[in-house]
């Protein structure tokens, strides 16, 4: 809608913008086959020469997918964007903060580190702002789409399916045959059936569910069936459902016991990590933030409650455009009159 609008977009990776019609595009996409490598998918789906001359620039910042690497090459293209390029919406996805918290936890030193990194990040930003001219017009946004919560179990869902016969795995450790499958959301988990019209083993997966609720110690906090999950914007092509106890998170692996003890060797040799996000956004002491600050907002307003659907239509409001109609509301509070 903003290029619609006439404007100058830019956006470094921000997620779910593959392929999509920006002006200065760095997206967040991973390479998912083999013979394909992250700066070919990258280039492929954004801005080919824009990426080219960001690489140029500032690749040798950067240490394949790690951080606080990846973030100094995101700030660095995003400083010499600003100069550049001066966009009128920038989109800037940092994941130092949450790379931290899944190595090492919610309120871990790394992850505090993190967040003075971020804040140093945000203090470049504004500099690069001041100097080409603009700040005094522009409004900055700091925002979150998830939390995270720490755990120190893993439950494995596959297992069971496996110990049952409804997942089969050969000799080389793939699964060759499966009637039921749970896909991690981390903190939730999806169950699938291979065929949506098999009740007979629907009826025995929700058997063993209800018997796994009943005993806190397997980590199961609720159970939705595939249409209570789509009611709330979850996948409508599950069977069920599944939500973790605070201190669990789902694992997709079949292998051991149906739960495990996480332990540090689990987290560095990337079995298993100490925190995760994922789960229901009505779990205690799980929200995020979103803090706006500059040309048309509002000083020291709070901001009650709002959703994160919210957030793209507010956005646009700020851009004096419209995204027609969204799931999420504007937040009006937060404009100056
Ligand atoms: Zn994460």
């Amino acid at each position: 809608e903003a290029k619609r609008a006439g404007m100058k977009t830019a956006a470094l990776l921000w997620p779910v913008t593959a392929k999509a019609n920006i002006d200065y595009h760095m997206p967040e996409i991973f390479a998912n086959r083999p013979w394909l490598n992250q700066i070919t998918v990258s280039l492929l789906n954004g801005s080919f020469f824009y990426q080219l001359d960001m690489n140029r620039r500032f690749g040798h910042i950067r240490k394949g997918l790690s951080q606080p690497e990846l973030d100094d090459f995101v700030l660095e293209s995003a400083v010499h964007t600003i100069h550049a390029k001066r966009p009128n919406l920038m989109l800037i996805h940092f994941t130092d903060l949450d790379t931290q918290r899944h190595l090492h936890g919610f309120s871990s030193s790394e992850a505090h580190a993190a967040l003075i990194r971020h804040d140093k990040r945000l203090g470049r930003i504004i500099d690069a702002l001041t100097t080409t001219g603009v700040y005094e017009n522009t409004t900055l946004i700091a925002l979150g789409d998830h939390s995270a919560l720490d755990e120190s179990k893993a439950i494995k869902i596959n297992g069971l399916l496996k110990e049952h016969g409804l997942l089969h795995i050969n000799e080389r450790g793939k699964v060759d045959a499966w009637k039921a499958y749970c896909k991690s959301c981390d903190g939730s988990a999806y169950i699938y059936l291979q065929d949506d019209n098999d009740l007979l083993t629907k009826d025995a997966i929700l058997s063993l569910l209800q018997e796994l609720l009943d005993h806190k110690e397997n980590g199961i906090e609720n159970i939705m069936t595939g249409k209570e999950a789509a009611k709330r914007g979850a996948d409508p092509h599950a069977a069920f459902m599944l939500e973790a106890r605070q201190g669990f998170y789902f694992h997709e692996s079949w292998e051991g016991n149906f739960i495990d003890e996480i332990t540090e060797t689990d987290v560095i040799e990337k079995r298993y990590t100490h925190a995760a996000h994922g789960y229901s956004p009505e779990k205690e002491d799980y929200t995020t933030v979103f803090i706006a600050s500059g040309k048309g907002i509002r000083k020291k307003q709070i901001i009650p409650t709002m959703h994160l659907a919210d957030e793209g239509p507010t956005l646009a409001k700020l851009l004096g455009i419209h995204l027609g109609e969204t799931d999420g509301k504007v937040i009006d509070i937060i404009f100056k009159r």
